[in-house]
């Protein structure tokens, strides 16, 4: 399916170079200059028509793969005998790119294990054996999104300012846009005037229609008009948008569990997905964050972003072990197709190959 999306978005094919290292928001006026630049940057994409999908991905995890891989190929074609320095060594690596300290030591202790069992001596052999982990660990906490049929399908989206909320949600309008998907995004972040719109902006480029009330106005309330709304013009998927202001963390978790009890009350159920989105950049603060939304919502899958611009990737396999929740998405730039399904199988194949 990936790839017959491609053909279609191939006209906006780019990469994108400097990435965002900042977790927050910085203000307002720089969210609407990002959009600006997006477009330009949208544009400039169409050159590069001719790029496979797999090869953008490997682009969009080169700063993990030169942090992680090339490392631990360093590291084993540096040693002749696999003891306890070279463990030690390994474990270093993989805490530096993010893995986590409780997932390297139980990854380190179980390729202990197997190299023991199998008599291996060469540390050249390790590496299969570690790849092999890793897409162990990402395949037992991957998921897809699926649609709700008869919809609509309501789609929340939740995480801090600055995540990639926004952006994901319109990667995914024009991803189900040209599914042949009726799609109506909700103006959730009602914090902020800009935020609104932010997403406008986001729904004018897609094509596809929103509903936002004032700034100020009660998020729930917005929820509830966008299902509505949704369940009137027939829509397929709803995609709501949430503030993610961690300065009164108190008050924006009784927020989304409010908008949470709104779209039960609508729907006779919960939200099909409650997709929580978080900044890969971040590295071990992803994983706080997370624990912390996964307390005041249902949170069905993560959406992890901005892989492309960190050397921390590693913090994927910190996610899919530690939170329990599945990796639905993951999002290497900021163009249209540059969120991605995510695909253990591709995601390994495009870190160590
Ligand atoms: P929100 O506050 O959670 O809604 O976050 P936004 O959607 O406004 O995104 C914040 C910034 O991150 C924007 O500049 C986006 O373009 C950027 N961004 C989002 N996702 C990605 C990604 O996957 N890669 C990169 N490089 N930038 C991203
Ligand atoms: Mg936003």
């Amino acid at each position: 399916m990936e790839r017959g999306i491609a053909v279609v978005l191939g006209r906006w094919f780019r990469r994108k170079e400097t990435p965002d290292e900042t977790g927050e928001r910085l203000s307002e006026q720089s969210e609407l200059n990002e959009t600006e630049s997006n477009d330009q940057a949208q544009a400039d994409s169409e050159e590069e028509t001719g790029k496979g999908l797999f090869a953008r991905l490997k682009d969009g995890l080169a700063k993990t793969r030169a942090s992680l891989v090339d490392k631990i190929d360093g590291l084993l074609s540096s040693y002749t005998a696999v003891g306890d320095e070279f463990y030690e060594e390994l474990e270093e690596l993989l805490i530096q790119s993010d893995v986590g300290v409780g997932t390297t030591l139980e990854l380190v202790a179980d390729i202990k294990a197997i190299v023991q069992s199998a008599k291996i001596t060469d540390p050249a052999d390790i590496k299969p054996i570690l790849q092999d982990k890793i897409h162990d660990i990402l395949a037992k906490n991957s998921g897809t999104i699926d649609l709700a049929k008869p919809g609509p399908t309501v789609i929340m989206v939740v995480g801090v300012n600055g995540s990639g909320k926004t952006t994901t949600i319109g990667k995914l309008a024009h991803r189900f846009k040209n599914q042949g998907l009726k799609v109506l995004l909700g103006a959730g972040d009602t914090f902020r005037a800009a935020a609104i719109e932010q997403l406008e902006v986001w729904a004018d480029r897609v094509g596809v229609e929103i509903v936002k009330h004032n700034a100020g106005a009660d998020p729930a309330a917005v929820a509830f008009d966008t299902i509505q709304a949704g369940k009137a013009r027939n829509a397929d998927v709803v995609i709501i948008d949430t503030a993610g202001r961690l300065q009164t963390k108190t008050n924006l978790m009784q927020e989304l569990n409010k908008i949470g009890r709104v779209v039960e009350r609508e729907l006779g159920h919960g939200a099909q997905e409650v997709l929580l989105v978080v900044d890969a950049t971040t590295g071990q603060n992803a994983l706080a964050q997370a624990k912390l939304f996964s307390e005041a919502v249902h949170v069905t899958g993560v959406v992890l972003t901005k892989l492309d611009g960190t050397a921390k990737g590693g913090i994927i396999v910190a996610i899919a072990a530690e939170l329990n929740l599945p990796v639905k998405l993951i999002g290497i730039g900021e163009a249209y197709d540059d969120l991605r399904d995510f695909d253990p199988d591709g995601f390994v194949a495009a870190l160590f190959e």
